[in-house]
């Protein structure tokens, strides 16, 4: 130990004139997805760029004022600093030529909420896919131009740093963000006044400022409550991501939904519509309820208006995965917030579907409070329609509001440089602007084979070179001998890129079941033995830190490793993040995927991989049921649902080294004198042209907008017009059906026949007691459809019933009805409450069947 106090003393340089424009490249988060940008920056100093962790930002401010003397003097230096410059400030200022109209009307203005946002590995406010797929979210919305702002938190502690020790234990070590060097800066009102708001918790205020960082032209707004005014424990509020407790969590949505709304108003922005990403962020809606009540509307007319042009993405394949709190606790922050909304106690835990003394549940919430909702994948979408069934207790749920949208990745973030620059040469710049156009992509199968090997290889180069580092870092740290880290890399040479390469990178958690290739050790010996045939599997991925299953998956794939017949075979490579992650899913042979079915949501990995001509190998879950076509990778199918866990890890696990034996690594070594496989090269790029197109985020997000933001906006315009008439009249109507529902009946006058003829019609008269409706508040409707084997009714098509006069209590309804087809066919009658300001035909959940 040295005597005496340390002291620290930073010394920034000063920009030089001619580069001052450096400082706003990195405070504009353009630079997490332009490449060109990011290499202006390291070529000042490499060591340094890799030191703060690609920080353009922290960079600035530690490296050598004389470097940038110089760098300011060299005409080569300049010249990329102005053609970045000029990229920018093209990005930043022309209009866009949009291709394909988008659904949006005049002064519209969506606000996006999500918990975690991943842009970028300087920027540590994500901890894995939902972050990543939120940041992509904002890059399309940028290069769409949409108007468009995103609410977050400002994590002090973020995404954590990972070190695997000699033991396989996975070391969590969480650093402080130094605020400073984030791309971020306090919101201003007129350029001086920052912006703080508060939120009430129990017995106190909490102050929370607002940050703004900006990606192109998108603005994110951060809140903080790490401030002098506030007490210890609320400053913690925005500490850690998902860290602390429940309490801590609670105060973190409270912030983040209510602190968001009241941080929007402060800045003069009124959206017209409002997406909560994943449960989080649910409170928002009571904030935005409560306002109107306050205007004098009823709370059920408020809800009615808030939910109208709310859209409710939800991420979570299973009922444990939803963010749930105990009555007491939500009773207990929300007590005095309750007068304002006019709502009671009992109704208000109705909302996040806590009667009964169940826990109040996030999803819920938001499901009861958005009338547009979706999940991730087609798969997802049923899933979720079938676990959250008693939203809409009466409908089916292949009929229930739960729609889907499937995820995507933003191409230009993951798409190596070296695929733009080919692309670039190959197919002409505007690929860039064809992003989605399935057709054009055909393209890339006229790429010469060797060209798009080169490239390939050149990049599987790159990869290996980041895993010597993490290894050979890891190793050393951990006192290994330098024998045994030679014994690690002998198949990982960047200098002979030649082995079948797997990939397996993503959170550690237990139902992606990282280790399915280790089900069979007899088999997975086998498969790897062949020495002229060698394969390599790298592993990398962090567990929660509170998730131990997980950790215990990292330790257990460490400790194979170093089995001897392993050796150098399998990788468990520390320090996942989104850079080293660009880097393995664009140079791996294979991206493996085993989750288990269905509890993959959508899963973007594999995308990434995909759009880089890496070949994927994946259980048919999420989006790789509806992406996989036989041609661009391989599909496990995987084991029925009602096998148990046991079995279905051994079916999934042989279907895999089935594939593996007969298909990938055959596949692969089948090279010819050019060092390459014909059929290889073909599904890589079968992998691009049919996968890029479809799953990129700019796709998500025209699909996000087309589908429901303009749909958003016009029912919210429809239900605030004149004082809220229609929200108010719907609120009423509602009211007035729910009060009668259960006393609803149908009963059918005619004698039904069982045969006709093609042509002939048959007339149907039913009866409905309305229990006091009228006819106009409901639609009886006839479905039919073809009789299949299951029993099961398919190609349904509906037909609506006239009305035909009242009698007492009951309605008359019929219908002339001519079948259009031939065969044996089913029809089922039914009714259900209707208006036409619904936002969803059965968003009210009620039906009733003959
Ligand atoms: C893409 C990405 C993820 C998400 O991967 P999944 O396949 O969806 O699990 C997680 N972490 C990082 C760093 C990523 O880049």
């Amino acid at each position: 130990m040295q005597p005496g106090t340390p002291f620290v003393i930073e010394v920034n340089p000063r920009i030089p004139r001619r580069l001052s424009r450096m400082t706003e490249l990195a405070n504009n988060l353009w630079y997490s997805w332009d490449r060109p940008t990011r290499t202006l920056f390291a070529l000042l100093h490499p060591g340094l760029w890799d030191k703060v962790n690609h920080n353009p930002k922290a960079f600035l401010k530690r490296v050598d004022e004389e470097r940038l003397t110089e760098a300011a003097e060299d005409h080569i230096f300049l010249g990329s600093y102005n053609r970045v410059l000029s990229a920018f400030d093209t990005y930043m200022s022309e209009p866009l030529r949009r291709d394909m109209p988008l659904d949006l009307n005049p002064g519209d203005l969506i606000a996006y909420f999500c918990a975690e946002f991943g842009f970028h590995e300087s920027f540590p406010v994500y901890s894995g896919g939902l972050g990543i797929l939120a940041g992509d979210h904002c890059k399309s919305a940028s290069d769409l131009r949409l108007p468009f702002v995103a609410v977050g938190l400002l994590y002090r502690q973020g995404y954590f740093l990972q070190r695997i020790d000699n033991d396989g234990n996975q070391i969590v070590t969480y650093t402080d963000s130094e605020f400073e060097d984030l791309p971020i800066k306090p919101a201003l009102i007129e350029e001086e006044t920052e912006i703080h708001v508060y939120v009430e918790l129990p017995g106190r205020n909490v102050e929370v400022k607002v940050w703004v960082a900006r990606i192109g032209h998108v603005r994110l707004y951060l809140l903080d409550t790490y401030l002098p005014a506030n007490m210890e424990e609320d400053r913690y509020i925005t500490h850690q991501l998902y860290g602390g407790d429940k309490h801590t969590r609670i105060k973190q949505e409270i912030v983040l939904g209510i602190g968001g709304v009241r941080a929007l108003e402060a800045l003069g922005l009124n959206p017209t519509v409002y997406h909560i990403n994943e449960g989080h962020a649910a409170f928002m809606m009571l904030e935005r309820i409560r306002r109107k009540v306050k205007k004098g509307l009823s709370f059920h007319a408020a809800l009615e208006a808030t939910a109208a042009n709310t859209v409710f993405t939800t991420h979570t394949p299973v009922p444990a995965g939803h963010d749930l709190f105990e009555q007491e606790m939500i009773w207990s922050y929300f007590r005095d917030c309750f007068n304002d909304l006019g709502v009671q106690r009992d109704e208000f835990m109705k909302l996040g579907g806590a009667s009964h003394g169940r826990d109040f549940n996030m999803t819920k919430l938001a499901l009861s409070g958005t009338r547009h909702h979706n999940g991730v994948s087609r798969i997802h979408g049923r899933v979720s329609s079938r676990i959250l069934s008693d939203m809409w207790p009466q409908v089916r749920p292949c009929e229930s509001p739960m729609d889907f949208i499937t995820n995507g990745v933003h191409v230009s973030t993951f798409l190596a440089k070296e695929w733009q620059d080919l692309f670039d040469s190959m197919l002409g710049y505007e690929w860039r602007r064809r992003q989605t156009d399935v057709k054009f992509w055909e393209k890339v199968a006229s790429i010469p084979d060797h060209h798009f090997w080169a490239v390939h290889q050149a990049l599987k180069s790159q990869m290996l070179y980041s895993v010597h580092h993490h290894v050979t870092q890891q190793h050393l740290r951990n006192h290994g001998s330098d024998a045994h880290l030679v014994r690690m890399l002998k198949f990982a040479n960047p200098l002979d890129p030649n082995v079948l390469t797997i990939g397996f990178a993503r959170r550690f958690a237990t139902y992606k079941r990282a280790a399915l290739i280790f089900e069979n050790m007899d088999w997975l010996r086998s498969v790897v033995k062949d020495a002229d045939r060698p394969v390599l599997f790298i592993f990398a991925g962090k567990a929660h830190p509170a998730d131990k299953p997980g950790q215990e998956l990292i330790r257990r794939i460490f400790d194979i490793s170093r089995w001897p017949e392993f050796e150098g075979k399998i990788l468990m490579v520390e320090g996942y993040d989104m850079g080293f992650a660009r880097r393995l899913v664009a140079g791996c042979d294979v991206w493996l995927n085993t989750p288990i079915y269905p509890l993959e949501a959508s899963g973007t990995s594999g995308m990434k991989a995909a759009m880089n001509g890496v070949i994927n190998l994946s259980v048919a879950d999420g989006w790789w049921e509806e992406g996989y076509d036989g041609s661009n990778g391989w599909a496990i199918k995987p084991a029925p649902e009602y096998f148990d866990e046991t079995r279905r890890d051994q079916e999934d696990s042989r279907d895999l080294y089935e594939l593996l034996q007969d298909q990938v690594i055959p596949t692969y070594y089948r090279r010819h004198e050019l060092g390459f496989s014909d059929e290889w090269v073909s599904m890589a790029k079968r992998s691009i042209i049919t996968l890029l197109p479809r799953f990129s985020s700019a796709r998500m997000v025209m699909e996000y907008v087309n589908k429901f933001y303009g749909r958003a906006s016009r029912q919210w315009r429809h239900y605030s017009e004149n004082g809220f008439a229609a929200a108010q009249h719907l609120a009423s109507w509602k009211a007035r059906v729910r009060q009668a529902w259960s006393g609803v009946n149908l009963r059918r006058l005619d004698d039904p026949r069982n045969r006709i003829c093609f042509g002939e019609s048959t007339a149907l008269k039913v009866a409905v007691d309305l229990n006091g409706l009228m006819h106009e508040d409901v639609r009886v409707e006839v479905l039919i459809g073809r009789a299949s084997k299951q029993g099961e009714d398919s190609n349904v098509q509906a037909a609506l019933m006239k009305p035909d006069g009242c009698a007492g209590k009951e309605c008359l309804f019929s219908l002339e009805f001519t079948p259009g087809i031939c065969g044996k066919l089913l029809y089922r009658i039914r009714v259900y409450p209707y208006h036409e300001s619904l936002t969803h035909p059965f968003e009210m959940g009620l039906m009733m069947w003959l």
